[in-house]
C-alpha cells in the first residue's frame, strides 16, 4: 500500500469521492428549491465529465443518460446516488448495498450507536 502523500490511485480517489458525493446527499434539503435541484443536477453532470479516471467518467455519463438524476428531495437523491454506486459495485464484483440503509450509513450512524 503506498504511502499516505503519494497521488491517489482509482481505489483511494473513489473511495473519498464517494464519501463526497453521500454526504452530498446527506446534507441535501428535504425539501430543495428549484435552483438546488437545478445545481445538484448540473454538479453532478459536470462532475461525471471532469472525473479523473477516464473509463469510470465516461460509464457514470452513461448511467446519467440511462437513468435520470432525481434531486427532488434527499431521500429520492440518497437513493438514486445508492443505486449508482451499486451498479459500479456491480461492475467490479463487489457486494451490492442495501440502499434503505443509504442515511444510516452516510447521515444518521447505525442505530446501534457504534457511531456515536
Ligand atoms: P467504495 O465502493 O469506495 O465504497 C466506500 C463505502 O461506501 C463502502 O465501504 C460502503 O460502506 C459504502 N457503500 C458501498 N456501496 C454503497 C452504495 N451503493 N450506497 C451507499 N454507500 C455504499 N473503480 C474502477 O475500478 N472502475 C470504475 O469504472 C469505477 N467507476 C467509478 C465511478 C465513480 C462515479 C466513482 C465515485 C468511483 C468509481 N470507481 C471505479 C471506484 C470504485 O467505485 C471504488 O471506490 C473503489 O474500488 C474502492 O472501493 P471500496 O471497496 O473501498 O468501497
Amino acid at each position: 500500500k503506498p504511502a499516505n502523500d503519494c497521488p491517489a490511485d482509482v481505489e483511494t480517489l473513489g473511495r473519498s469521492t464517494w464519501t463526497l458525493l453521500h454526504s452530498i446527499a446527506a446534507t441535501y434539503p428535504k425539501a430543495p428549491t428549484w435552483t438546488e435541484q437545478n445545481d445538484l443536477k448540473s454538479f453532478m453532470k459536470l462532475f461525471s465529465k471532469l472525473y479523473p479516471c477516464w473509463v469510470c467518467a465516461e460509464d457514470f455519463q452513461q448511467y446519467i443518460k440511462k437513468r435520470d438524476i432525481r434531486a427532488a428531495s434527499r431521500d429520492e437523491f440518497g437513493n438514486w446516488l445508492c443505486e449508482a454506486h451499486n451498479e459500479v459495485n456491480r461492475k467490479l464484483g463487489k457486494p451490492t448495498f442495501d440502499c434503505s440503509k443509504w442515511e444510516e450509513r452516510w447521515r444518521t450512524g447505525w442505530k446501534d450507536g457504534r457511531c456515536d
